[in-house]
């Protein structure tokens, strides 16, 4: 409503518990402070979007797989796309010829992304011999993201809080951060070493290693670790 088409700061607040890959706690504690400062406990739309939250809430899916995508970002995207080339009302004929050029603009598109990655070159951006690795067998998106979670690492300091099981990742300017905000990750690392999990579910979410895990690969020189969570780089 009003809200949030006039209330920049209510946006921005509303969508990083939208949009971030939080845990569930976060959420609930985003989301009952985020009511609190703008007096809408007793909202109608928030009130049944929140009873619903398991539906829509990324925490709640946080050890599903979803590509980085929310659960309506593909028929969202769809739709955008067509009524991009598609005027409403369009007669059958024209929709099929529309359609047929839409498909050929995407083919194009998707080349140039194959493109891009066997030429352009890589900004390194730690010259680490995983980062180098990385860049020759991630696309260049991936590889974009994978750099933004090695980015991440140097604003954590790890602890081994059970000698190679149990790791724990604290944010180094934890004051700076949303008081609702999680500044510790609980990092486990199984017994034969092939397989850690994050409290933040990042991996699961996205199949791309979190900032946390990275940073217990990196500190031990476990390249084993690495090794099976990053298949393509085997
Ligand atoms: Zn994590």
């Amino acid at each position: 409503g009003v809200l949030w088409s006039k209330n920049n700061e209510f946006k921005l607040e509303f969508h990083k518990l939208v949009h971030h890959m939080i845990t569930e706690e976060e959420f609930e504690e985003g989301w009952r402070q985020m009511l609190e400062k703008y007096s809408l406990k007793k909202h109608p739309f928030l009130t049944q979007i929140y009873e619903v939250r398991h539906k829509w809430a990324k925490p709640y899916f946080r050890g599903v797989f979803c590509a980085r995508m929310t659960s309506t970002q593909r028929s969202e995207s769809a739709n955008h796309l067509l009524k991009g080339y598609v005027p409403p009302g369009c007669p059958m004929h024209l929709f099929l010829k529309q359609f047929q050029k839409l498909q050929f603009d995407r083919e194009a598109e998707e080349s140039f992304q194959e493109k891009r990655t066997s030429l352009s070159g890589v900004c390194l951006r730690v010259n680490l011999p995983i980062e180098r690795h990385a860049s020759k067998v991630y696309t260049r998106a991936m590889f974009e993201k994978f750099g933004e979670e090695l980015y991440k690492c140097g604003a954590h300091v790890l602890d081994e809080v059970v000698p190679r099981r149990v790791y724990k990742s604290t944010h180094v300017e934890a004051e700076k951060r949303e008081k609702w905000s999680k500044v510790e990750f609980k990092i486990e690392v199984d017994e034969d070493e092939s397989f850690f999990s994050c409290e933040c579910g990042y991996f699961e979410h996205a199949r791309i290693v979190c900032c946390h895990a990275l940073q217990v690969c990196l500190g031990d020189q476990r390249t084993s670790l690495i090794m099976f969570h990053l298949p393509c780089l085997l």
